[in-house]
């Protein structure tokens, strides 16, 4: 809390009493933190690959070159972090672009179909899946409707999917299920995985947060793809929520409203 306090006097110079103004600034100070947190922590994501590329360039410069093998190898894992440079900095754009455009007055909204976002979503992810063979199922009421940004949908839906297979063992199902709930549509991304315990599950929507850090980055994580899926639920009016059990899976659900 901050206070600033002054006196206040009538035309001769007399006190006739005295003004406070006091002002919450918790909020502000904790928005300030939460902005200072996040550039800490996008310096330090952007510097580990960055020191790791380098690093490698000068083992080359130094004499590593004259092996063929060493600097294929070399080159392979200089390749594979300029690849995750990138996918941190698409990651940021995508939420800075969100973020803008709420508040710029709110994303575009058309009343559609779930099911064809739903469908696309799976084609896209589908590739990674079969690496995995892990089989992705779909169920939803080609009637079902809602109010949704096809694209922005698609890419929440697809990074729910992207995360059940990663954190999922080789030939399990991923179900994605949509459904009516009273006046909400829910989508639902159901996996059979690790799962994740009851501590992490508040701070998994949190920029950058991981809870198994060197796993995350192992499987080419960013570390932004949920707060990016909680941004895109806002941005319908919606949330989303997750339910996991360790060792049994998880699943994740938008809940987006039918009617605005
Ligand atoms: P990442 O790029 O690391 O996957 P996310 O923001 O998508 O970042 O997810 C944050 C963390 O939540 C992940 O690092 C992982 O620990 C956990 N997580 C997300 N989805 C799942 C899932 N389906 N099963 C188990 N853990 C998950």
């Amino acid at each position: 809390l901050q206070a600033h306090g002054s006196r206040l006097l009538d035309s001769q110079g007399e006190s006739i009493g005295a003004l406070v103004v006091l002002n919450d600034v918790t909020r502000l100070r904790r928005l300030e933190n939460v902005r200072r947190d996040f550039v800490a922590n996008v310096s330090h994501e952007l510097k580990t690959p960055i020191t790791a590329i380098r690093g490698f360039v000068e083992t080359l410069l130094d004499g590593a070159l004259d092996s063929k093998e060493d600097a294929r190898r070399f080159l392979e894992i200089i390749i594979r972090q300029s690849e995750r440079l990138q996918s941190i900095i698409e990651d940021l754009l995508s939420l800075s672009r969100i973020e803008q455009e709420s508040e710029k007055g709110g994303i575009e909204l058309q009343e559609g179909p779930v099911r064809a976002v739903l469908l696309s979503a799976i084609q896209a992810c589908e590739p990674t899946a079969q690496q995995k063979s892990v089989e992705l199922q779909l169920v939803c009421d080609e009637a079902l409707r809602s109010r949704l940004n096809a694209p922005l949908l698609e890419q929440a839906v697809v990074n729910l999917i992207d995360n059940a297979v990663k954190y999922s063992p080789e030939n399990s199902v991923v179900l994605v299920q949509a459904m009516s709930r009273g006046d909400q549509v829910v989508i639902e991304v159901r996996d059979q995985g690790r799962g994740i315990a009851r501590e992490h599950l508040p701070r998994v929507f949190e920029r950058f947060y991981r809870v198994d850090k060197a796993r995350s980055r192992k499987q080419g994580g960013t570390g932004l793809g949920l707060a990016i899926v909680k941004h895109i639920a806002q941005a319908h009016g919606g949330r989303v929520t997750v339910e996991s059990e360790p060792g049994t899976g998880s699943t994740f659900r938008l809940h987006l409203p039918q009617k605005k």
